[in-house]
């Protein structure tokens, strides 16, 4: 049976998400599209990792340190402390990022991020790194509504939109009397809803639209399903039930900060010919600022006092590390001491480098003061049996077969150069084989593809080679 929900005061009806915001999500959610079979660390209850589970494969000491920090974050001890995840690429470091936020509660917001993607002509990169520190902080809004039960009919664009010319979305539009050839349906409804509608004499098949604030009943004509569908008596009147009839139903909504911010902003720019032409070239760009920041945070913490949201600290993964200047580590350093933080999660596969805006050489191009707060847990590299299940894995999520000879291809192959380098390999090799009227991929499909497709050792040892020229 359809519910009808009575529209309520929506608790973010002050900072309402956009179309907008969830585009974004959605865009986001790509990013972690190669670890879909990656669903949590895989650990027992004693903190031990299960050899295959969660998805993950091997990885072991690494995956038991992160549910370590799991509980170090439940217990509320990771305040102001960071993770690095040190290890060469492919090593799983996205993934075991991933399956920590997955660990601490379903829709935990995951938001990962490369270093270099600071870098724009267009934002300031603090800012970039702000607007990121957003997207991994979610709030839970819960709203309790109420709920009739009855059938709903469908509704003409224009109805939904204004269905009487005035009274505006807060309208629902139902049928009621479910006398019908298959038996009598229950209708429940709050008993001064039931009081107007006897009110109106409303019969069996007829619509009628119910205000939602005021509870003012409207007989606005008959339902052609009903009447001739079930052949109902035009005159009769409907048998309502009696009593406390509706029900209160929770809600919960996930989102962001940063989707309360851009769902906030304003679109830059002013009325006149030359701005509006500009808006016409380039898509309307939003502008968050700092004081709609703190507009935005003055709303969320009314809703907690008020018991009706709940902050939901996600995870903010940063890779390449490296690429991240001082100002960006200052900002971190700044960032990680905020009552609202997410837990923020790096990544390097870089030995002591030069942090980036200084002379200074640091452990990973991180600079010492930063080191000094993290938690630094090593991911090792995978062996050739390790290297197979998880290649295996994603075949398997890819809807690709791969014959033995190509899974051992791909696992020695992931062994001499990547282990992201060999998952690439995959779809290409799917395509010869279809080429080649196979659904199964060969080892040979393997083969051509590394003929075709040079990884960055071999790659390197081209442009050495040629000086410089490919
Ligand atoms: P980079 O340093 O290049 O960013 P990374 O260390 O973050 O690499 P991932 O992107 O996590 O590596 O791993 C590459 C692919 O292998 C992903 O699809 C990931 O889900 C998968 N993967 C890595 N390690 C494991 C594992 N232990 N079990 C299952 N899948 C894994």
């Amino acid at each position: 049976m359809t519910e009808i929900t009575q529209p309520s005061k929506s608790a973010v009806a002050e900072v309402p998400a956009t179309a907008a915001a969830a585009a974004v999500a959605s865009t986001r959610e790509n990013r972690t599209a190669a670890h879909t079979h990656i669903k949590g660390l895989g650990l027992d209850e004693h903190g031990f990792a299960k050899k295959n589970e969660g998805g993950f494969v091997g990885q072991i000491e690494a995956r038991e340190a992160c549910g370590v920090i799991v509980d170090l974050i439940k217990s509320k001890k990771m305040s102001g402390k960071a993770i690095l995840l040190a290890g060469a690429p492919g090593t799983g470091k996205t993934a075991l990022a991933l399956a920590t936020s997955q660990e601490l509660g379903p829709k935990v917001p995951f938001c990962p991020i490369v270093g270099s993607e600071l870098y724009s002509a267009e934002v300031k990169k603090t800012e970039a790194l702000m607007e990121n520190f957003r997207r991994a902080i979610g709030l839970r809004i819960k709203e309790t509504k109420e709920v009739y039960e009855g059938e709903v009919t469908e509704l003409t664009p224009e109805e939904a939109e204004n269905p009487l010319g005035g009274y505006g979305k807060t309208i629902k539009h139902v049928i009621i009397g479910l006398k019908t050839s298959k038996g009598t349906k229950s209708l429940k409804l709050d008993p001064s809803i039931y009081e107007a509608i006897q009110k109106e004499h409303v019969a069996v098949g007829d619509v009628i639209y119910i205000e939602a604030n005021t509870g003012s009943v409207k007989r606005v004509g008959r339902s052609d399903a009903y009447s001739t569908e079930f052949d109902l008596e035009a005159e009769e009147y409907v048998p309502l039930p009696k009593g406390d009839v509706h029900k209160k139903k929770e809600i919960v909504q996930d989102i962001t900060l940063h989707d309360l911010d851009v769902a906030n902003a304003r679109p830059q720019g002013g009325q006149d010919i030359l701005s509006m032409m500009g808006q016409l070239l380039k898509p309307r760009k939003t502008e968050i600022t700092e004081k709609l920041r703190t507009e935005v945070n003055k709303v969320v913490s009314k809703y907690i006092d008020q018991g009706v949201a709940e902050l939901v600290p996600g995870v903010l993964f940063i890779d390449e590390v490296n690429m991240l200047d001082i100002e960006c580590f200052t900002f971190l350093n700044k960032a990680l001491e905020s009552e609202i933080a997410p837990v923020v999660i790096l990544a390097s596969n870089r030995g002591v480098t030069t942090v980036r805006g200084t002379d200074i050489k640091s452990p990973h191009g991180v600079p010492p003061d930063l080191i000094d707060r993290l938690l630094i847990i090593r991911t090792l590299p995978y062996n050739h049996d390790e290297s197979k299940s998880i290649i295996l894995k994603r075949s398997k999520v890819e809807g690709l077969v791969l014959a033995e000879d190509a899974l051992d291809k791909l696992a020695t192959t992931s062994m001499n150069t990547s282990l992201r380098y060999a998952l690439q390999l995959m779809s290409p090799a799917a395509i010869i084989a279809k080429i080649d009227g196979r659904s199964q991929v060969e080892s040979r499909d393997i083969d051509e593809c590394l003929g075709l497709f040079l990884d960055a050792k071999r790659s390197t040892k081209v442009l050495e080679d040629t000086k410089g020229y490919l």
